[in-house]
């Protein structure tokens, strides 16, 4: 049986409307037709649905220069943080009032069930929501001063001051959420952003852009330009306007964007790939840790940064979690986007796809064994089937590196100290889950693991009050929680000589 492709009549009239529109950057307030553009491809289908602009080195400069101007411009800079908070909630208001548009547009621009963008449009409204708070509370210390001069007095506080044009730069794994996860702090803070979406999945950031002249943004505070990496990224990262870089992607990208930023010595923040272990002690609620590490990779098709994509099981029921996970793979439901029946979509397009299989018919040859029996019907879409891989080691490539697909590679360990240093032997320090009933030893475990966040007896979902973001190659920096304000925000010391 083939795999549906994608039911356009499903979608409602604003959708097809937006995706018959022609799209241009947002610049200072407007749209700016595109001397060229980029087709637009649905995962589940593989067909153009809309064209989005390919903007470049001159695009970027109009919409660094319009932020540059609007961070200066009293309409934003002289707005009380009371006055910024409202226009965020403003914001959010109109994401969720217009939630099914933006989740039909991420569910066709990137692949994913439409009930999973429907999580995460509410997901980022929550965010906003929560950030927004913050904007009245951004406050520095009062220190007290004495100095080596008889008789003199002095008056000693710092101030937190917004860091000024911020380049925010988004992958397509979850691209509205991504893109809020830099929008929501950058502007409670007081900065003004350029954000540079991915070309694969740019509908919901030009969306957005509506809604945030709605809102009532002074024109310049957010400027969103489409368009490749290669061009509109870097120009973006080397402009010398820009005063910090706030980008989400992959290590390689990361890195590179890193020595770029480098000459002009920006502010950067990089939260990059993991390849995160779920950790499955022998005491634990095995039913539960079953779902936990299925769900942990196949979310999104394993799109997703803190993927649980190694699982360590301890020996003793090692063939009882791995046959439940594989049940549950076995179990998922693939299919379009637009399918309410999908649990799991396609990859975001043919280069993953190949990039994935490749990942699995080389460790097959090699010796690995395919727990799940799990055919890929015929299908248009960038479809992989769910796959859980033993006989493994821990040397392998697919243990080692980020796949960024449903794979999975399950390995059995004997103690604590084992799978300590099993679940740091990557060069990946982004996320890991433990599961098991004995506080104790979680609690000898969770100091030794090398990673950003630990998730215990459940998922790793975000929430917008803690914090995300790895140490080790998956970056520096955090998103989301007060923590993530600290990377839009410089301290100014003041010292006043009062007598
Ligand atoms: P990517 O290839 O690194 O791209 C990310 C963004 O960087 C895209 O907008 C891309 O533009 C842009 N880009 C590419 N080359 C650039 C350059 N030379 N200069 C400036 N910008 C450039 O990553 P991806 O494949 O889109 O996303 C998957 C990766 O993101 C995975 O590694 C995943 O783990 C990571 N991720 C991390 C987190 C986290 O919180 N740690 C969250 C989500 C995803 P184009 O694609 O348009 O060319």
């Amino acid at each position: 049986m083939a795999i549906a492709s994608n039911d356009y009549a499903r979608l409602g009239h604003a959708t097809r409307t937006f995706l018959d529109r022609q799209h241009g950057h947002y610049i200072n307030g407007a749209w700016i037709m595109p001397e060229s553009t980029l087709a637009v491809i649905d995962p589940s289908s593989a067909r153009p649905v809309s064209a989005i602009g390919a903007g470049g080195a001159a695009q970027i400069d109009m919409a660094v220069q319009a932020a540059h101007a609007a961070f200066a411009s009293p309409a934003w800079k002289a707005l009380s943080a009371l006055e910024r908070e409202r226009l965020i909630l403003r914001l959010a208001d109109l994401i969720e009032q217009n939630a099914s548009l933006l989740a039909e547009l991420e569910s066709v621009d990137n692949g994913m069930p439409l009930g999973f963008a429907g999580i995460n449009v509410g997901g980022a409204t929550g965010v906003l929501r929560y950030m927004a708070g913050w904007a009245s509370k951004i406050v520095g210390d009062t220190v007290e001063v004495k100095m080596p001069f008889p008789g003199s007095q002095f008056f000693a506080y710092t101030s937190r001051e917004a860091v000024g044009v911020v380049g925010a730069i988004v992958p397509w794994n979850v691209p509205l959420m991504m893109a809020i996860w830099k929008l929501a702090p950058a502007l409670t803070a007081g900065c003004t952003v350029v954000l540079k979406p991915a070309e694969d999945a740019s509908l919901t950031a030009l969306a957005l852009a509506d809604l945030i002249g709605q809102a009532g943004f002074p024109p310049g505070v957010v400027n969103i330009v489409t368009g490749l990496g290669r061009e509109a990224g870097e120009a973006l990262v080397c402009h010398p306007l820009v005063s910090k870089i706030s980008f989400t992607g992959s290590t390689a990208t990361g890195k590179h964007i890193n020595r770029l930023a480098t000459d002009s010595l920006k502010k950067v923040t990089l939260e990059l790939g993991g390849k995160s272990p779920t950790i499955v002690f022998d005491d634990a609620d095995l039913d539960q840790a079953i779902v936990g590490a299925a769900n942990a990779i196949f979310t999104n098709s394993g799109q997703i940064c803190v993927a649980g994509a190694r699982l360590y099981v301890q020996r003793g029921v090692f063939e009882q979690v791995v046959e439940g996970v594989a049940r549950q793979a076995d179990r998922l439901v693939l299919g379009a986007g637009l399918d309410p029946s999908s649990q799991l979509g396609p990859l975001i397009n043919a280069r993953q796809q190949a990039h994935v299989q490749g990942y699995i018919q080389r460790a097959s040859a090699a010796g690995a064994s395919l727990v799940t029996r799990r055919t890929l019907p015929e299908a248009d879409g960038y479809f992989v089937a769910p796959s859980v891989l033993a006989n493994v080691r821990q040397s392998d490539a697919l243990v080692q590196e980020e796949i960024f697909g449903p794979v999975l590679a399950v390995l059995p360990f004997d103690d604590l100290d084992e799978v300590a240093a099993l679940a740091n032997d990557t060069p990946y320090g982004l996320a890991a889950s433990v599961w098991s009933n004995n506080l104790s030893r979680v609690h000898q475990l969770l100091p030794r693991l090398k990673c950003g966040k630990v998730s215990v007896n459940t998922e790793g979902f975000p929430h917008p009050a803690l914090p995300e973001g790895g140490t080790k190659q998956s970056g520096f920096g955090r998103d989301l929680g007060r923590e993530s304000l600290d990377g839009y925000l410089d301290t100014k010391t003041v010292l006043v000589r009062v007598s």
